[in-house]
């Protein structure tokens, strides 16, 4: 028997169970990984809490690990046991000692890459290339605004930013998680707790305002964000960390500058084998070089059977950077 968690209703993190499980094997096409680090990511707590419900209980829960192949599917080429890998966008059930895992969601690990780097950067690194590189191309000397700029995703877009030269405004929810934003490259911080979002962003870009808005917030900033955006300026709304936006009257769009809005998705820009390997390399070369570190405090790296305590920390604004669980 191995361990895992699951939940057979959506609710708090007390509905999440540390159990004893029987690994199946992989099916074809399938590799069955032996997790070592497993990643923590916000819509695991969606999922959890009925935002995003599973289809049927009782139900896994996380999209992300890395570790060992322990054994491969029918039809499995590239990939062998023992190999190290990361993947994401799994089927719910990462949070498993154990997963099975499609074979083109999954990449070889790098040696100077370790699996708590690697389960702490791939599914928010890959998100960040998709943004950045993607959704809105940046451009060197650009100004951006990116809110929750010390969580995970956050983190890594500091640090993807300032590696392409952009200066990256990053709202916070504290002055500490302001330094630690500015300590990965963020070019300015506003803390969303006491500033205006839209003034400071007006007095930091000498009134002209920003072009684009990375807003994973949601309800809360959605029309602060709109507020910071120049002319014909793009939201990308990524993410619902303080609820959904909802009920949005287009007219708004109109009324603060013919404006844009885009809500997309990982799914939606890293849907293949050729996609992942383009987006993957480039991460793994940011953090091969260095320019992205991915260090995760003590604090944030959770035993598996505790993953109610990690769902609580992360919803509870204290953590900086990635959390994992360590089965
Ligand atoms: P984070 O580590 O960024 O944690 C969420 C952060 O959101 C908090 O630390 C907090 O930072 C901020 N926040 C603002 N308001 C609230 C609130 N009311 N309750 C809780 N937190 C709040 O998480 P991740 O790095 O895992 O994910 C970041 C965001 O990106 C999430 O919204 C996630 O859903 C989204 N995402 C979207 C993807 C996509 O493809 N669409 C893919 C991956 C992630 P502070 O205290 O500084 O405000």
């Amino acid at each position: 028997m191995a361990k895992r968690i699951q939940f057979s209703e959506t609710g708090t993190p007390d509905v999440l169970q540390y159990v004893d499980y029987q690994p199946q094997d992989p099916q074809a096409g399938e590799v069955q990984v032996e997790n070592k680090a497993i990643g923590i990511n916000y819509i695991d707590t969606y999922v959890r809490s009925g935002l995003y419900p599973p289809a049927s209980f009782p139900a896994g829960l996380g999209t992300e690990a890395a570790g060992v192949v322990s054994k491969v599917g029918s039809g499995v080429t590239g990939i062998k046991p023992g190999d190290r890998v990361v993947y994401a966008q799994s089927a719910l059930g990462a949070y498993n000692e154990f997963h099975n895992v499609p074979q083109e969601k999954i990449a070889l690990l790098p040696d100077a890459i370790s699996f708590e780097q690697a389960a702490a950067s791939f599914l928010k690194g890959l998100t960040v290339y998709y943004l950045l590189r993607k959704t809105h191309e940046v451009q060197a000397g650009e100004t951006i605004l990116f809110h929750a700029a010390a969580g995970g995703v956050g983190l890594i877009a500091c640090q993807w930013a300032k590696a392409l030269g952009v200066k990256l405004i990053g709202t916070v929810g504290s002055d500490e998680k302001a330094e630690r934003a500015k300590q990965a490259g963020a070019w300015a911080t506003i803390n969303y707790q006491k500033e205006d979002i839209a003034t400071r962003v007006a007095e930091l870009t000498g009134g002209e305002k920003v072009g684009v808005v990375y807003d994973s917030v949601g309800k809360d900033t959605f029309e602060k964000s709109l507020n910071s955006l120049k002319r014909r300026g793009l939201l990308v709304s990524f993410g619902n960390a303080s609820g959904p936006v909802k009920g949005v009257d287009l007219a708004i769009l109109n009324q603060k500058g013919s404006l844009f809005v885009t809500r997309p998705s990982l799914n939606g820009y890293v849907t293949n084998r050729e996609e992942l390997e383009e987006a993957s390399s480039e991460l793994f070369s940011l953090i091969a070089s260095g320019a992205i570190k991915v260090d995760v405090s003590d604090a944030q790296k959770f035993p598996l059977a505790e993953a109610k305590r990690a769902h609580e920390t992360l919803e509870s604004r204290v953590t900086q950077g990635s959390s994992l669980l360590i089965p």
